[in-house]
C-alpha cells in the first residue's frame, strides 16, 4: 500500500500529471503511464513506464 501523503507529491515523470495508485502500480492520469511500485517504492522513471493496453502501437523510437 502506498501512502495517500506520498501519491499526493507524486508526478509523472514524463506529462507531470497527477498520479494515483491502481492495482499495486502507479497509473498517471494524464498520459496514463503505468509505474511500478518495487519494495512499496514507486519508481517514478520513463524508462520504467509502461504504457496501458492497447496504446501499443504509439511507440516513439
Ligand atoms: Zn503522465
Amino acid at each position: 500500500m502506498i501512502d495517500k501523503n506520498l501519491l499526493d507529491i507524486l508526478a509523472c515523470p514524463f506529462c507531470h500529471g497527477d498520479v494515483k495508485e491502481k492495482e499495486g502500480s502507479i497509473v498517471c492520469l494524464k498520459c496514463g503511464r503505468i509505474y511500478p511500485v518495487i519494495d512499496d517504492i514507486p519508481v517514478m522513471l520513463v524508462d520504467e513506464a509502461r504504457m496501458p493496453a492497447g496504446e501499443e502501437n504509439e511507440k516513439k523510437e
